[in-house]
């Protein structure tokens, strides 16, 4: 499926919709998710126009990748979890419930979290 530039996070990134960053380089934008759930609530994007995962690893380059990484651990440290723990989420595609179809992570945390899933594997 074709990358869509007009979804939510392309037009943050055009800066054509406001967000409340936490974080942001030559590669990477990280800021905070509006509907939070949990007390820390980060999302962490590429710049770059990749879909998903798949196509993130498949396609970015070992740049944009490492930059990815690193700023995730920027956020643990800009938002203080580390030594509380914290979750780190990507929801892909269909069976993944991913609403925004530019890749995120989100960085969750301040709070004890539940158990990963809802309901046991069907
Ligand atoms: P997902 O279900 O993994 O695709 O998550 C999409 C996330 O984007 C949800 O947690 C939303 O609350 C969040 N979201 C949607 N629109 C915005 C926005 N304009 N600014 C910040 N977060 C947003």
């Amino acid at each position: 499926m074709a990358y869509d530039p007009d979804n939510i996070f392309a037009k943050i990134l055009r800066g054509e919709i406001p967000n409340r960053t936490v974080f942001e380089d030559q590669h990477v934008l990280a800021f905070q998710d509006i509907n939070p759930q949990a007390p820390v609530h980060v999302l962490v994007i590429p710049k770059g126009p990749y879909e998903n995962m798949t196509v993130f690893s498949n396609e970015a380059s070992t740049e944009e990748q490492v930059a990815f990484m690193r700023a995730i651990g920027e956020v643990l440290r800009i938002t203080e979890v580390a030594e509380a723990g914290y979750r780190i989420i990507s929801n892909n595609g269909q069976d993944g419930v991913q609403e925004v179809p530019h890749l995120h992570i989100h960085v969750l945390g301040g709070r004890r979290l539940g158990r990963m899933l809802d309901r046991p594997a069907a």
